[in-house]
Formats: structure tokens, C-alpha cells, sequence
């Protein structure tokens, strides 16, 4: 089986086992399975084939296909950013698809991309649609002290989705 067949396959199974459809357009789902093979083969994890990736996994996970805004967007919008998985309006309407906000925080994308010394460049940054969310300056970034993941939310998670450590373990992140 070819690595794109098993992510078809992975990605079906995945959408099936959460009541999501994949892609209606069928141009689309194959260029997206395309962009996430092309980043496995990368990076060695299937970042989302829509955004700028880092490189390193660790400031990555949240956008690790599917990332930790896929239920969220399909609950908002009916589909994730970028149009992989979509729930069943959406399937038999795929004329409502279109750009939706970003919904990974602006300031997580700021710091993983200069933390990992990867700016985008400005063709990266057009070929991102949809427009970023707004800042809402109620979500920090916090750093775990254990492993250096990043993530930005109010308070700091109950658990460190790649080591474990638990939320005392967090502190706010600030570049110097
Ligand atoms: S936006 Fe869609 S394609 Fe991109 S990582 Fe999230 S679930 Fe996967």
C-alpha cells in the first residue's frame, strides 16, 4: 500500500470513528493527502498541510493532522481550516465551503516560528487563506519547564500532552 493510501485510509477511519465526513472535493482531499504525506516525509509527522510548520514536533503537536482545532471548526464551521474533515452539511453541500478564521492562536504561531528560527516567507504567508484570528488578549503562552512545549491558553492545560507533566509544571513564556 502506498503511504498516500494509508493516510486515506487513516484519515477516513479517523473521520468515520468521530461522525465527520472527509472532503467532498475531491481535487482538494487529494492535494491535502499530498501536502500531509509531503510533511510526514519532512518532518516525520503529518503536520497540517494548510499551515506553517516548525519542523520540530515538540512546538508542532496542536497541528499534527488532526490538530487540536478540528472539533472546535467543524462544531463552528462545519469544517476544520483547512477543509479535511466536515460535518455531513457540509458533505452534501460543498459549495459552503470557504476560508474559515484561524483558530490556533496568532501569538502560538509567532513564537513557535521564531523559537524555531522559521519565519514564513511571504508566499507561505499568502498561501495561507484565511486571515488569523484576532487577538483576544485573554490567552497567555505557557512553557513546559519538562519538555518545552508550547501552547497558549488562559490557564496552563491539566497535562502536558507530550510528557505528562502536570499544569504546576507550566510557566508563562516570554521571549527575551
Ligand atoms: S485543519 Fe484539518 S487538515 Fe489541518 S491539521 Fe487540522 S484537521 Fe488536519
Amino acid at each position: 500500500m502506498t503511504e498516500k493510501q494509508t493516510i486515506i485510509d487513516a484519515m477516513k477511519r479517523n473521520a468515520k470513528d468521530n461522525g465527520y465526513y472527509v472532503c467532498p472535493d475531491q481535487q482538494l482531499f487529494s492535494d491535502l493527502i499530498d501536502g500531509l504525506a509531503k510533511n510526514t516525509a519532512r518532518y516525520g509527522y503529518g503536520s497540517c498541510p494548510c499551515r506553517v510548520a516548525s519542523g520540530a514536533k515538540k512546538y508542532d503537536v496542536d497541528i499534527i493532522c488532526p490538530c487540536e482545532y478540528r472539533d472546535a471548526d467543524v462544531n463552528e464551521h462545519g469544517m476544520c481550516y483547512c477543509g479535511l474533515f466536515v460535518n455531513e452539511k457540509i458533505k452534501n453541500n460543498p459549495s459552503q465551503m470557504g476560508p474559515i478564521p484561524e483558530r490556533r492562536p496568532q501569538e502560538v504561531i509567532d513564537i513557535v516560528l521564531t523559537a524555531a528560527e522559521k519565519k514564513p516567507s511571504a508566499s507561505e504567508e499568502a498561501s495561507n487563506q484565511p486571515k488569523p484570528r484576532k487577538k483576544t488578549g485573554a490567552i497567555r503562552v505557557w512553557r513546559c519547564t519538562v519538555c518545552g512545549y508550547l501552547c497558549a491558553r488562559e490557564i496552563p492545560p491539566p497535562l502536558c500532552p507530550i510528557c505528562k507533566a502536570k499544569a504546576e509544571r507550566f510557566e508563562p513564556f516570554i521571549i527575551s
